[in-house]
């Protein structure tokens, strides 16, 4: 079982075969399968308590209705994850707040009964066989709020949304033999002839051969303190939640725009809801400012499909609404990476997950605990650091939200 607290001088003295620096979902995830590998694990969070950065921000989705095969897969080992998470974690008392609901993106376009079946077809084939495509009247008659100017959708029943809160302190109750190591910072690595020896923190040095990075959007400033550059930046996302519009169906799926990528499911008698907005990346923060115009953009937009968001859009009072904003940690493929840092031996990577690193957590926690027993799964080859060298081969994901 994972300990969580603030470490003291004796604790850090112990040395750890892998040391973790970030206590993300990430973080969180990867020192599950660490300890699960019969490794010891430290898992370092300089904020007073796990998972409440970007993590604590997020939209709490999951989905397997991805386009590369590489995501497709590692969202359905996930999403397996999520599904039997008592039974793996031996967590009987452990709720997820698992709601699948499942995931419908809807097209309005002429073209969208053509490309919505081509996508699924495609999903089909990279072994996702539980996608169905529904015609425009299909998806009004099983989801009556979608309104006449939708022509295609796609839905998968598995897909849907937790709670990342009791994903992240699960995972880290069920660490075996976890320490994680809150209101402590990594402010520098020290390196011998063999690579990584120890990490240097606020509070002292602990030794180990082996670090995962794993600092969400502030990985980029990790990494140079650690002497490695990295190509992962912090662009801000919205999240509005509305309160108290039992209107709003409790039933509804995650319902995706296919065309602008805006999106809303219910929660908790009323609804969240998002849009990944073009923006520039800015410096990671502890707080990112909130845009007030947001609200009414998405709401606008989302009432395109399901014109059940015109009247509660008209009645709506500011009090009502929640407004936060977080940085998706993004890559310049917006695919995680997740590798060994070549030139400096014992440093590892988990990171740039931008839009789906409560989805991807498990999988990608357990390949890089792969890594770090010396194994290379055929898995990780997709998320290598040296597909952004010139002439790599990056992954192109068109199903980015
Ligand atoms: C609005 C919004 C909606 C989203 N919706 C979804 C969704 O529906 N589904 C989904 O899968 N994903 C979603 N995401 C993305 C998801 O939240 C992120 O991909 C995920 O949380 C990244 O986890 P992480 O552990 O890498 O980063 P973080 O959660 O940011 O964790 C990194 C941790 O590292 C710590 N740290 C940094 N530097 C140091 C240091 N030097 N020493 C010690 N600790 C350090 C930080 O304090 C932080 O706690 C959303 C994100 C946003 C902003």
């Amino acid at each position: 079982m994972g300990t969580i607290g603030v470490p003291s001088a004796a604790d850090l003295s112990q040395s750890a075969d892998v040391v973790i620096v970030g206590g993300g979902i990430i973080g969180v995830a990867t020192a599950f399968w660490v300890g699960r590998a019969g490794l010891s694990v430290v898992c370092l969070e300089r904020r007073d308590a796990l998972g409440s950065l970007t993590t604590a921000l997020s939209e709490e989705c999951f989905r397997a209705q991805f386009t590369e095969p590489a995501n497709i897969r590692m969202m359905k080992a996930s999403i397996e994850f999520f599904e039997r998470f008592a039974e793996v974690t031996g967590l009987e008392d452990c709720d997820l707040g698992l709601r699948q609901h499942g995931y419908l993106f809807v097209s309005a376009a002429d073209e969208g009964p053509q490309l919505l079946r081509e996508r699924v077809e495609l999903q089909r084939r990279h072994g996702l066989d539980d996608v169905e495509y529904l015609d425009g009247d299909e998806v009004r008659r099983r989801f009556p709020f979608i309104g006449p100017r939708a022509t295609a959708g796609t839905f998968r029943a598995r897909d849907g949304w937790l709670s990342t809160h009791a994903l992240t302190y699960g995972m880290a109750r069920a660490t075996a033999g976890g320490r994680f190591w809150v209101r402590t910072e990594a402010t520098g690595l020290i390196v011998d002839s063999h690579g990584v020896a120890a990490v240097e923190t606020n509070r002292g040095r602990i030794a180990t051969r082996r670090v995962v990075l794993a600092t969400g959007p502030f990985a980029a400033v990790t990494a140079a303190r650690f002497g490695a550059m990295v190509p992962v930046t912090a662009v801000r996302r919205h999240k509005v939640v509305i309160t108290g519009y039992p209107v709003i169906p409790e039933s509804a799926p995650m319902t995706i725009d296919d065309g602008t990528g805006a999106y809303w499911r219910p929660e908790s008698g009323g609804a969240a809801l998002g849009w990944a907005l073009p923006e520039p990346p800015m410096e990671p923060s502890e707080t990112v400012p909130t845009d007030w115009t947001f609200p009414a953009l998405v709401l606008e937009a989302v009432s395109e499909l399901s014109p059940l968001w015109e009247g509660i859009a008209a009645r709506l009072r500011r009090e009502q609404v929640y407004l936060s904003a977080g940085q998706y940690p993004c890559t310049p493929d917006n695919n995680p990476v997740i590798d060994a840092y070549d030139p400096i031996p014992g440093l590892y990577l988990n990171i740039g997950y931008g839009g789906h690193g409560i989805m991807a957590s498990p999988e990608g926690g357990r390949l890089m605990a792969e890594l770090l027993m010396g194994r290379m799964p055929a898995e990780v080859q997709p998320f290598r650091l040296n597909r952004f060298a010139t002439g790599g081969q990056a992954a192109r994901e068109s199903m980015v939200i």
